[in-house]
């Protein structure tokens, strides 16, 4: 099976190339999973521990994130790893995946790993290569620690079933929002292709939950569930589309997460957009994950956010924001009065705070000087809320009056969101430091 990988280069080697190839997934976060290590292997899960560490532009940097191969029969316009491209070509060994994240556990590097590739040969071969890591890496390396796997589109059931029994999260990545996009960028692929191994995962995760409640040491698939990635601005989708998508993702296939990837252009290809000066659109990236937290966390739905006539976010102001502010109507809310739910719509409540005052206020009425200590951002929910019938200060319930001070306050935004700078962490910045 390993005849078509190469040899001749070294480990290090390999791993520069297969490192910085992996770095435009970004779908590779770990949350969702706890598991104890035994005391016989290395290794464990923590629920919300491993994966936390994102780099200033959102991607995640705590696991050991390679590609097992670079190498592809597939001609994805906006991949750089696309067949048609002349870039360095490498490939590991499963022994080799095993030793690196053994080695780099061992030296506190990692917490995990995420294993994706390109396609070697066929998505068969490719799948089978993955199952044969995991599996080493389980059973002779007694690994237990976090392991987030892609699962190959076109591979066989099978194999995808037996990876996902080793693994504590698979994704299959969407990449584009439409199955026009697709056809016009990654015309070897197909939605009905990506979504088959999405919807086995999900199957296969219910039957699995049930074989745990019936028999409480049936091994476990996929602990951490689903997620997948797409790429936002190579096509000309309009926020509402992807968002939608989104929606019905969570809906109807159950995933964990939804990420998405602003694109960096790495190709000239006249199918894909021309290479703009300020760089990725990452503050709509920021935008459309902010939105995603109104669908997982607020009970938002996509529709009530943007609508044909509101494609596209607001750039200036975050969702939920612009969604209070076209419903005026429902705002000042009564701190002490509104329901959970209706707290939770309010400009600078999260869903932390909206508890904490759900809960404090059954012992006494709340001023604002509370609410201030329960993390809720006045600066923001001071145009929407009253306190025993007062406003913080005389406010216009005027819709240009509150954005123009909204505006005024400056959102805090990640590095590099503002579209004006964008770098891409490498495993070997930090291996790097302290030499020059
Ligand atoms: S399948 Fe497409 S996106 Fe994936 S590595 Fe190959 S060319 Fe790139």
């Amino acid at each position: 099976m390993q005849d078509r990988i190469h040899k001749e280069m070294t480990l290090y080697e390999k791993l520069n190339i297969l490192s910085d190839a992996a770095k435009y997934d970004v779908s590779c976060t770990s949350s969702g999973v706890e598991r104890k290590g035994d005391g016989t292997g290395m290794g464990n899960c923590v629920k919300a521990g491993i994966c936390h560490s994102f780099s200033a532009d959102g991607r995640c940097i705590s696991l050991l994130k390679i590609l097992f191969t670079n190498e592809c029969i597939y001609d994805c316009k906006y991949c750089i790893n696309r067949s048609s491209n002349d870039v360095k070509r490498a490939s590991f060994t499963p022994e080799e995946v095993c030793t690196l994240t053994m080695e780099f556990y061992r030296r506190n590097y990692i917490e995990g790993l995420f294993l994706s590739s390109g396609i070697l040969k066929s998505p068969n071969y490719t799948m089978e290569l993955l199952y044969v890591t995991l599996y080493r890496l389980r059973h002779v390396c007694n690994f237990q620690g976090y392991i987030h796997v892609k699962a190959i589109p076109g591979a066989d059931q099978r194999l995808i079933r037996l990876t996902g029994y080793l693994a504590d999260r698979m994704s299959v990545n969407l990449e584009l929002p439409t199955a026009e996009s697709l056809r016009l960028l990654a015309p070897h692929k197909s939605r009905k292709n990506i979504l088959a191994p999405m919807r086995f995962v999900q199957e296969k995760s219910k039957e699995n939950r049930q074989e745990i409640m019936l028999y409480r040491n049936a091994p476990q698939f996929v602990p951490a569930g689903q997620s997948t990635q797409m790429i936002i601005g190579a096509t000309p989708e309009t926020d509402y589309q992807i968002l939608s998508v989104t929606e019905s993702l969570y809906k109807k296939f159950d995933l964990k997460r939804v990420f998405f990837s602003a694109f960096v252009p790495v190709n000239e290809d006249k199918a894909l957009p021309a290479i703009r000066e300020q760089g990725p659109p990452l503050l709509r990236e920021h935008r459309l994950y902010q939105a995603d937290w109104l669908l997982r966390f607020y009970h938002f739905e996509a529709g009530e956010l943007l609508d044909e006539e509101n494609p596209n976010f607001n750039v200036f102001l975050d969702p939920k924001c612009c969604w209070a502010l076209r419903h005026l109507e429902m705002f000042p809310v009564e701190i002490n009065r509104a329901d959970y739910y209706t707290l939770l719509r309010v400009p600078g409540i999260g869903y932390k705070s909206a508890g904490r005052i759900v809960k404090a206020r059954r012992m006494g009425t709340l001023a604002f000087e509370d609410l201030k200590k329960m993390g809720v951002a006045l600066k923001r929910a001071l145009y929407f809320i009253t306190c025993s019938g007062r406003m913080m200060y005389p406010v216009r319930m005027d819709e240009d009056y509150i954005t123009r001070n909204l505006l005024n306050t400056k959102e805090r935004l990640p590095e590099g969101a503002d579209g004006m700078t964008f770098k891409q962490l490498s495993l070997f910045d930090d291996m790097n430091a302290g030499t020059g």
